[in-house]
């Protein structure tokens, strides 16, 4: 892979065992390009971004890839194609890091060290968190769109599929995009329905919540859908081991302790997920999450204990749902706080929590969940009642939203 004309070139002092940037940006996901691209417009000197990967993912097109409404290649881009102008890319993942002396340490053994580092590493799939996941993921009717590799495999299962006895599950706890355990669910049920094979299929919905959304708003409008496709919700629920080769998973309700093997024919899986595993065992990490999530002001998205480190997008141990929806807007207040550090002002910028999950129902129907830190509605489109479904939404998500990620938000704009 090779990087845009606009990247600096690697500098000597790059290929020895220590380098020095100003800004230190370790993940150039969505929120590492986000805060890189709105650092550079803002004049930012000497950004430098730690990335190993060549490919950058649009994570939300993977629900309908796996629903058939999309093609996997239109997730993805070049990292080169997508990093800002300007910016170091230093193409090498981060292994640990000391706060104390500023430093992070890279795969290769090098050692960066800056004035102001942002983390946005992003998490980690855990399918070893539930027994017998890991294997059977890929085979004999398992898939998850959390895998890109596996999302198409998942419109393979649902298109081949007559009758039987359909299983999607979410683990406990956070996990990118709340919504995206159940959306696949609706677009499967919605294509078995046209197909007129709905009524020979058995579909069952494992959620850990004790309602469908946390917002109850858009989670009575979830109720009605489930409904409508005779789904079976199990809340409270958990997969907590599977047998891909007898094709059984074990579901536990946590309210009763029962435990109960179902026999399936199509299994989406949604694996645990936790923060990487160097920053969950490191010093930045949050005390209060289980998760390893990075310790962060709610609102100024500042380490509390060490000022020169922000932390944005799903590494981060906010109180709201992990979207690229609420990186649009934490990325602004990073980029504004973590120059005013730099400064020596008071912090400004404020992050309200602010989340959104576009919760496709049907093969072209959509409902924009759009809430903040208290769980509020906080729509966007204010002239559109987006707590119903809508099918310009649908046309949003599939054409509009995409259009903007690369062109706008990956640009430092909007
Ligand atoms: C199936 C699915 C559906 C979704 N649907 C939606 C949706 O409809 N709407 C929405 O807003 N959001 C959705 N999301 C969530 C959204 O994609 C994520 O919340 C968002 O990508 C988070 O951005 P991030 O930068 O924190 O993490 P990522 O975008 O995952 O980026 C993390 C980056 O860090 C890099 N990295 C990892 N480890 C290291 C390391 N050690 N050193 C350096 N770099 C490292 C990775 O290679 C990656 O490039 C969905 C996600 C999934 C999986």
């Amino acid at each position: 892979m090779s990087t845009s004309a606009s990247q600096p070139v690697t500098r000597p002092a790059e290929r020895s065992g220590r380098v020095h940037h100003r800004i230190v940006v370790v993940g150039g996901g969505t929120a590492g390009i986000t805060v890189a691209a709105r650092l550079r417009r803002a004049g930012a000197p000497d950004v430098a971004v730690l990335e190993p990967s060549g490919t950058h993912w649009y994570q939300p097109l993977w629900t309908l890839v796996g629903g058939g409404q999309a093609p996997l290649r239109a997730s993805l881009r070049t990292e080169a194609e997508v990093m800002p102008s300007g910016v170091h890319w230093l193409r090498e993942a981060a292994v640990s890091v000391d706060p104390g002396a500023r430093t992070v340490g890279t795969a290769s053994g090098r050692t960066v060290s800056y004035d102001r580092l942002v983390l946005a590493p992003g998490l980690r799939l855990e399918p070893d968190g539930v027994p017998g996941l890991a294997q059977a993921l890929g085979h004999n009717g398992v898939t998850s769109n959390y895998l890109p590799e596996l999302a198409p495999l998942t419109w393979d299962l649902i298109r081949r599929m007559k009758s039987g006895t359909a299983v999607f599950t979410m683990p406990a706890g956070p996990v990118k995009c709340g919504g995206a355990p159940q959306k696949i669910a609706y677009l499967a049920a919605d294509h078995w329905r046209k197909r007129g094979v709905l009524d020979h299929i058995r579909v069952i919905l494992v959620l850990p919540e004790t309602a469908m959304f946390k917002v109850p708003e858009f989670g009575r409008v979830l109720e009605d859908v489930a409904r409508r496709y005779g789904i079976e919700v199990r809340l409270r629920s958990e997969m907590v081991s599977v047998d891909g080769a007898a094709r059984e998973a074990v579901i536990v309700n946590h309210a009763t302790g029962d435990k109960e093997t179902i026999s399936y024919d199509l299994l989406h899986a949604v694996p645990p997920q936790a923060a990487p595993e160097w920053i969950a065992g490191g010093p930045l990490a949050d005390p209060a999450s289980p998760f390893g999530y990075v310790k962060a002001d709610p609102a100024t998205l500042q380490h509390p204990d060490h000022p020169e480190v922000f932390a944005l997008g799903d590494v981060a141990n906010l109180p709201t749902s992990k979207t690229g929806a609420a990186v649009r807007k934490q990325a602004p207040v990073v980029v504004a706080n973590l120059r005013d550090t730099l400064r020596g002002r008071p912090l400004r910028a404020r992050y309200d929590g602010y989340t959104s999950c576009p919760l496709v129902t049907a093969r072209h129907k959509m409902l924009l969940a759009e809430f903040d830190y208290e769980l509020k509605p906080a729509p966007s489109l204010p002239f559109l009642d987006t707590t119903k479904e809508r099918t310009d939404m649908w046309f949003l998500k599939r054409y509009g939203l995409p259009q903007f990620y690369w062109h706008g938000m990956l640009k430092g704009l909007g």
